[in-house]
């Protein structure tokens, strides 16, 4: 049996019949960290990649980092998160960076979505904060955007994006998803995103339609 090239791709599990866990091409299953230990985006992504991909969050891979995200963009701090683990842990790594873009406050909070309420604030503490700066505001247009950073050893770095266009709703409906979920309403559905169930949103989603070009590279 072959042994593992030095600059083989670290494999996270044995495949089928690999018994040695040695770097084998024709036994490869696609296997990927994705650098987040956020449960609703891990459940969303893995749902919509099936079994054609196993994803392992970081906790998973024994990453515990707080990995810094210090860039003024999605896509540099997505692809800091993305090398952070390729880097220091040498496996292959996607990340995500998502903003809300809302149109009446020029485009914020976007890349400080995370942290609008303050640096401790919680995702209800965003909700409020943003409902009340719109209080009373008609162009309550808004989209979201997520950049996938896909950091490959030996394919190198790519990037995916994925946009929902939509507006604010006046107060929050709804209980499914996470963040702004309650309080965004995608172009002509009429509900927010925590009325649809997960395969709803995934068919429309920002991260939806960036997992699918992930999918399309990763699959490729
Ligand atoms: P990040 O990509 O984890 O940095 O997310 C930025 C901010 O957007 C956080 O406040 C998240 O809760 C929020 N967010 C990310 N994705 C979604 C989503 O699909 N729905 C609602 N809020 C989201």
């Amino acid at each position: 049996m072959q042994e593992t090239p030095a600059d083989a791709p670290r494999r996270l599990t044995a495949a089928p019949g690999d018994a040695a866990n040695r770097y084998n091409p024709r036994n490869m299953v696609k296997e990927i960290v994705f650098a987040t230990n956020n449960p609703h985006k891990l459940s969303e992504v893995r749902r919509i990649l099936g079994d054609r991909v196993k994803v392992h969050s970081l906790s998973e891979i024994g990453c515990h980092d707080e990995i810094p995200e210090t860039a003024d963009t999605l896509a540099g701090n997505a692809l800091i998160k993305a090398r952070w683990v390729k880097e220091k842990y040498g496996y292959d790594c996607f990340a995500d960076d998502t903003g809300l873009m809302v149109d009446a406050l020029g485009g914020a909070p976007g890349v400080y979505t995370a942290r609008y309420a303050g640096e401790n604030c919680t995702p209800a503490d965003n909700v409020a904060k943003l409902l009340d700066v719109l209080r009373g505001e008609t162009d309550r247009k808004a989209r979201f955007s997520t950049v996938i950073a896909l950091v490959r050893r030996e394919e190198g770095e790519e990037l995916m994006e994925g946009t929902v266009e939509g507006e604010i709703a006046c107060e929050p409906r709804g209980t499914d998803g996470f963040g702004y979920d309650p309080i965004f309403i995608p172009e002509n559905r009429g509900v927010t995103f925590a009325q649809m169930g997960p395969d709803a949103k995934n068919a429309i989603s920002h991260r939806g339609r960036a997992v699918a070009k992930l999918a399309a590279r990763l699959l490729s």
